[in-house]
């Protein structure tokens, strides 16, 4: 498995990137959404780790959030 991203790396700083998204005081913000939900995360469904598609070394909480999420297509 990969690495759990950590909100101290300064690529997820950039995109305020959270494990849990019910934290997240971003503008960006829309209720409901979190990893689970994003375009870009590729984990298992039901599963609490997944990558993403923005963070190619890590892992990525599916409760998580970044302001780069983008509704599951
Ligand atoms: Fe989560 Fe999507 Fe941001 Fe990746 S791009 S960290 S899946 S919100």
């Amino acid at each position: 498995d990969l690495p759990k991203l950590t909100p101290a790396d300064p690529a997820a700083k950039a995109l305020a990137y959270a494990e849990d998204a019910a934290t997240v005081k971003h503008p960006a913000f829309k209720p409901g959404s979190h990893c689970a939900n994003c375009n870009f995360f590729k984990g298992a469904a039901g599963a609490a780790y997944g990558p993403c598609q923005l963070f190619p070394k890590n892992s990525v909480a599916a409760k998580g959030w970044c302001s780069a999420w983008a509704k599951k297509a």
